[in-house]
């Protein structure tokens, strides 16, 4: 089989995906009164989902976020394990592997499409982006293309026009309306049971990444003490601190992105460009040209705007992973030839 047509196996109708979606949200759904336990459980399947009640929309679930509170409290740990350069090291390059993950594969893959690929290399992608701790394939990309299609407007989970900077940076997902993933707006991702399997079961990625980082750590303590470092040490640094800059990083898009910048474009919304965002976050923070073009795989549209996801995904493409890059329309591309080929 080539990989083109890897992707083309048992075409579905968007009828078809449709109903699958909507059958698969049925099937979520398992209507309980305990709703604190029922909290508790969804830390490990987060398919338990007990429907909402009246004021859900901004309440937060107090215990559903509990480790999101005590990941932050890890990094307080610093005081007892201290620092070596193998814990930073490895800190850093746990950001930007995951950044990436979240930037080409969350976002410009699962929620745009900009790309094609194999199913495999797919899966791997979503595993990839799993690690990054935001939840899994179909939550993320469908509460962001719900985010493009209502953007700031009263409908949009997240805009800091209509609910406020922390609201939009952090408050709108550990609200326990938007635990759910809105299936209907990822009929193309739900036909997939590996994507459901690892949307479903959202922690355990995440986990084995934490129970990987002690394991090596021991290990390169045990074997290379001239390191200096150890597990718990590894587990503060690559997973704690690593994951807390990088979530911080990620929500700037949609709090900052939306009100601090340029505006090239007057798009409907209130999106802007900010070279600082877009260093910190690989290329997200060309957030104004994303938003006139969602589709492309490249933000940055002029040849100085900065896009390392792009760049990445270049590199991919090179490498025959992933194939049919979408272009910017001739009139975007500005400075740049836009001589770019998938
Ligand atoms: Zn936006
Ligand atoms: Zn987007």
């Amino acid at each position: 089989m080539t990989p083109e047509t890897a992707m083309e196996i048992n075409p579905m109708s968007d009828r078809k995906q449709d109903i699958l979606a909507s059958r698969y949200e049925v099937a979520r759904f398992r209507p309980v009164r305990q709703r604190r336990w029922w909290s508790l459980l969804r830390w490990f399947d987060s398919s338990l989902t007990t429907g909402l009640q009246e004021g859900d929309g901004t309440r937060i679930d107090g215990i559903r976020v509990l480790p999101f509170l005590l990941l932050h409290l890890s990094c307080l740990g610093v005081l007892w394990v201290g620092w070596s350069p193998t814990a930073i090291a490895v800190a850093v390059a746990l950001y930007g592997i995951r950044m990436l993950a979240v930037t080409a594969f969350y976002h410009r893959y699962f929620s745009h499409r900009a790309f094609k690929t194999s199913r495999g290399a797919q899966f791997v992608f979503a595993l990839l982006g799993a690690s990054a701790v935001q939840r899994g394939p179909l939550w993320w990309a469908s509460h962001h293309r719900h985010h493009h299609r209502y953007a700031d407007q009263k409908q949009d989970s997240h805009s800091p026009l209509q609910e406020g900077f922390w609201w939009s940076h952090m408050g709108w997902f550990l609200s326990r309306a938007n635990f759910p993933p809105k299936l209907k707006a990822v009929p193309d991702l739900v036909r997939y049971p590996e994507l459901r399997f690892l949307d479903r079961f959202d922690a355990l990625v995440p986990a084995l990444l934490a129970l990987s980082l002690y394991g090596v750590g021991e290990g390169l303590g045990a074997m290379t003490p001239e390191l200096g470092t150890n597990g718990l040490q590894l587990l503060v640094w690559g997973f704690g601190i690593s994951t807390v800059v990088l979530y911080h990083a990620t929500f700037t898009i949609n709090s900052l992105a939306h009100r601090f910048g340029s505006r090239r474009y007057a798009t409907s919304d209130n999106s802007r460009n900010n070279f600082w965002l877009a260093l910190l976050t690989f290329g997200e923070g060309w957030h104004n040209n994303h938003h006139y073009f969602p589709g492309a795989v490249r933000q940055g549209f002029r040849w100085w705007e900065i896009d390392f996801t792009y760049y990445f995904l270049r590199l991919l493409a090179a490498t025959g992973l992933i194939w049919d890059l979408k272009q910017l329309p001739a009139k975007s591309r500005g400075g740049w030839s836009g001589t770019a080929r998938s």
